[in-house]
């Protein structure tokens, strides 16, 4: 697979134009409008928009695809929730003329909960509390072949592209392609350039990066983790999958990710890590769970065989894993 591969490129204009309708939405008021899902996260019109819209580009490009993916029309449809869901009609048909209500809601349901042999994995919006707060949130979509995830594209609409530039320009593409490296598009085309993780080979100097969700991860122990490693630099704090785009940068050597006190048995999704993982490790880093085993995308939804997450350049990675050990 390169990048004139089918895949590529249709990966490529699902997410941009899903990011766009994202953006959009974050713009207008109806941003601040969400459903409570049964397991009370939010989800908002720009999660059901962008789902619709890339299960809609990758089932016309590979019908035979299977896509595992985060929502579905249910509570959509129900009609509580009929203003949302003409809204996200709204916002659709600006992505993609014609769009009825019917056809959006069948798009969506493309998704499925069970994996097969060839699937992609798509968070259609990552970090949704970050998309609501106005902060870091991703669009994330891979594709894993017998368990191996060969390409991972990933959208930060809302992510600086240089940064040394923080308040500069935002919007960045991420695409990874296994065994091509890692790049980083700015997202209105133009610019690209390749990744390469932090060479930093003493902890002390690393910075870590972690959820801003304290029950998405223990904070604590990571605190207790950086102390231990004389690492005085501030964690940094953000949502979504953009955590591996910055260790893919080289603006943080490690990723934490130990389960939160609130859910110790927390077993992650397969679509909030499958693109990101190989944006990182393409750009030289690793990627374990918190006992170095690399983490199982062939189990179902949830990485039933995994404990929290570990990104690191590579070099810090057996320190990082051997500090854990408690
Ligand atoms: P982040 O923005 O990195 O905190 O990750 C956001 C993702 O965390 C969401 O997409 C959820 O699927 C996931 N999530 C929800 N609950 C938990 C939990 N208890 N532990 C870890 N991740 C979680
Ligand atoms: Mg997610």
């Amino acid at each position: 697979m390169d990048k004139h591969s089918p895949e590529v490129v249709t990966a490529i204009r699902a997410i941009t134009t899903a990011s766009n309708l994202c953006q959009k939405v974050r713009m207008d008021l109806a941003g601040r409008e969400s459903i409570l899902k049964s397991d009370r996260s939010p989800v908002t019109i720009a999660d059901y928009g962008s789902q619709a819209i890339i299960c809609k580009f990758i089932k016309q490009a590979f019908p035979r695809d299977t896509i595992v993916a985060e929502e579905d029309s249910k509570e959509l449809r129900k009609p509580v929730h009929s203003k949302i869901l003409k809204q996200v009609t709204y916002y659709v048909d600006k992505s993609i003329p014609g769009s009825s209500t019917e056809a959006l809601c069948s798009w969506i349901d493309f998704g499925s909960k069970v994996v097969a042999d060839r699937f992609w994995a798509l968070d259609p919006i990552d970090g949704t509390k970050g998309f609501l707060r106005g902060d870091q949130y991703a669009i994330a979509l891979a594709l894993i072949e017998n368990g191996f995830t060969k390409l991972g594209i990933m959208a930060c609409p809302n992510l600086y592209l240089d940064k040394d530039r923080p308040d500069g320009k935002k919007g960045c593409l991420f695409l990874a392609l296994r065994g091509k490296g890692s790049v980083q598009i700015d997202i209105d085309g133009g610019q690209q350039r390749s990744l390469s993780v932090s060479r930093i080979n003493d902890p002390s100097e690393a910075t870590i990066t972690e959820s801003v969700e304290p029950d998405h991860a223990d904070h604590l122990f990571h605190q207790r983790l950086a102390k231990k490693l004389n690492i005085s630099k501030p964690r940094l704090q953000m949502d979504s999958q953009a955590k591996y785009g910055i260790v893919a940068r080289g603006e943080a050597a490690i990723y934490l990710r130990v389960p939160s006190p609130s859910e110790p048995n927390y077993k992650e999704k397969i679509w909030d890590h499958a693109a990101g993982s190989i944006i990182a490790e393409e750009a030289g880093g690793r990627v374990t769970d918190i006992f170095g085993h690399g983490l199982d995308f062939s189990c179902g939804i949830k990485m039933e065989k995994n404990h929290g997450v570990v990104v690191t350049n590579g070099i810090l990675h057996d320190v990082i894993l051997e500090a854990l050990k408690v």
